[in-house]
């Protein structure tokens, strides 16, 4: 059993990212359902897709605060000793291994959700001679960002869904039903994505830095990122390979990312003779939601991959 959802939740760096979310639910009157007043479980979500899974799933039986602020690249987050402390008093922090050493560490595995065992993972991008001689104890075998695959992500939800549902069982049913509702919005961009890239005129993505392996996976295309995370610097070997590989599957679009310096791909797409264009990998909170700004990023993928349908 879960122990109570503890009620000392304190103001703190968290809370303005919170607020700014979850005041649109409603002036905070007394809801007979939802027990004392300031009852709701406490759902820490690590970065903001899981924020956006978490807010659609929790609704207002919920109250969800992401760790990672907007605008702040999630990669390597470090956490203040008062967000330690916060994560070890919510009810639930949603988070995937892999992507925040210090998330994955102060986490309770009793009160935490890693979104990356509700799904099938493929292994982390193949370029790892770049790491040779570093220190990497928290690298996983998989690469973590499983959230750019929507099929994937509405596994996520579904799973999500029971896990809440079982933390607080009074509000089970509400939980089923949001989780069911994300799944299937999820089915319907999966399937957006499905037709949109089914026939292109390349297959190559070219990628500021490898967050779209899962989204390859899925629509059958293939991933070339400049580098496996947004703090690493591409070594003059592998920008050589990139740009020789991007001649070679002709292609004419290098993508930049809003959260990383654009300079990079920009260097390398004029190497090859390719413009650039952000494609965004939802590591951060886009200026609409996780569906529409999924949306725009298959505009983009169609316009530089050139799909015809
Ligand atoms: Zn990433």
């Amino acid at each position: 059993m879960m122990s109570g959802f503890s009620r000392s939740w304190t103001v703190g760096l968290l809370a303005t990212a919170a607020l700014l979310t979850t005041t649109a639910c409603g002036s905070g009157t007394a809801d007979t359902s939802a027990g004392s007043e300031g009852g709701k479980p406490e759902v820490i979500a690590a970065f903001y897709p899981l924020q956006w899974l978490s807010e659609q799933i929790g609704g207002s039986d919920t109250q969800v605060s992401v760790l990672t602020a907007p605008g702040v690249e999630p990669h390597d987050l470090e956490l203040g000793i008062q967000q330690v402390t916060q994560l070890k008093n919510a009810a639930l922090t949603v988070y995937i291994k892999g992507i925040q050493p210090a998330v994955d560490d102060a986490v309770d595995p009793e009160t935490s959700f890693d979104a990356a065992t509700a799904v099938q993972t493929i292994p982390a991008g193949e370029h790892e001679e770049e790491h040779a001689g570093e220190e990497h104890d928290h690298e996983v075998a998989y690469d973590p960002h499983i959230w750019l695959d929507p099929a994937r992500l509405a596994t996520v939800a579904t799973k999500l869904g029971e896990r809440l549902a079982t933390a607080d069982p009074a509000h089970a049913q509400g939980y089923k039903d949001r989780a069911a509702k994300t799944a299937a919005t999820l089915g319907t961009l999966d399937q957006e994505f499905s037709k949109g890239l089914g026939a292109c005129r390349t297959k190559t993505m070219v990628t500021a830095h490898e967050a779209f392996g899962y989204l390859a996976d899925r629509y059958g295309l293939k991933q070339v990122g400049i580098t496996l995370d947004p703090e690493t610097e591409p070594s003059p070997t592998r920008l050589s390979e990139v740009g020789k590989l991007a001649k070679a599957e002709g292609v004419t679009t290098i993508f930049t990312e809003s959260l990383v310096s654009p300079k990079v791909a920009e260097v390398l797409a004029s190497q090859v003779g390719a413009k650039t264009a952000v494609l965004d990998p939802l590591e951060s909170k886009p200026s609409g939601d996780f569906v529409s700004a999924m949306r725009d990023n298959l505009k983009t993928l169609q316009t530089a991959l050139g799909c015809t349908s």
